[in-house]
């Protein structure tokens, strides 16, 4: 770890983490993410949620939903996350981050700043996000007003090894929120990155 590094987390007297949500619109990621967000405020920890659409209307707003905009747009929300995580926050992106390869390459870019990842899938049927359809997308994409929407005209490749999954359609959103914060106070708790075991960590609980 860089002298900076270990300065700025000795500060904050807490380790950059990035927890990464993916999965369908409506799956869920989004709630998720803010609930998390506050409990971890109310615990004094430095945390912040980057949403995707809210960056679609700001560094990202040149961009559209063709797969070659959608593949930049998780570029620059990968690199956002690192700085952020390279600060030490407990940095929590969502966005639908449909492809594989796009998926892959923020893990890299992670890996080779050293900074820990968690892939979370937040998986969710179809049929049921598109009942849900909390800002009615799936509606509009159903009758032509939206193209190239996730799911409906434009594929979601299922994540292969997500390092925890959580099934938003058997779940409350409390418990997966409580699931989530167990394994980051878990992953705090391991003193530093040398103890850092994440597979010991995700492995520690199953969520059902
Ligand atoms: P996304 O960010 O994935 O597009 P949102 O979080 O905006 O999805 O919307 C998900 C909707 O599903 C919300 O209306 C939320 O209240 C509802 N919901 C129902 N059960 C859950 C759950 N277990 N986890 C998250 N959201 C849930």
């Amino acid at each position: 770890m860089s002298d900076q590094r270990c300065l700025r987390y000795e500060l904050l007297g807490q380790r950059g983490l990035t927890l990464w949500f993916t999965g369908l619109s409506a799956s869920g990621k989004s709630t998720i993410c803010y609930s998390l967000e506050n409990k971890l405020l109310e615990e004094r920890r430095l945390c912040y949620c980057l949403d995707g659409d809210v960056m679609r209307k700001g560094i990202n707003s040149d961009l559209g939903y063709t797969n070659n905009d959608r593949t930049e747009n998780i570029r620059r929300l990968g690199e956002i996350a690192t700085i952020l995580t390279d600060m030490g926050a407990i940095t929590l992106v969502a966005a639908i981050t449909p492809f594989q390869k796009d998926r892959s390459n923020i893990k890299r870019m992670h890996e080779r700043k050293r900074l820990p990842f968690w892939e979370v899938f937040i998986d969710c049927p179809l049929a049921i996000c598109e009942k849900r359809d909390p800002k009615s997308l799936y509606a509009k994409a159903r009758n032509g007003e939206i193209q190239q929407f996730t799911g409906i005209d434009s594929p979601y490749e299922t994540p292969e090894h997500p390092d925890i999954t959580l099934h938003t359609a058997n779940s409350t959103i409390e418990e997966c929120v409580q699931f989530l914060l167990t394994k980051i106070h878990c992953f705090l708790s391991s003193s530093n990155e040398a103890n850092y075991k994440k597979t010991e960590i995700l492995n520690s609980f199953i969520h059902e």
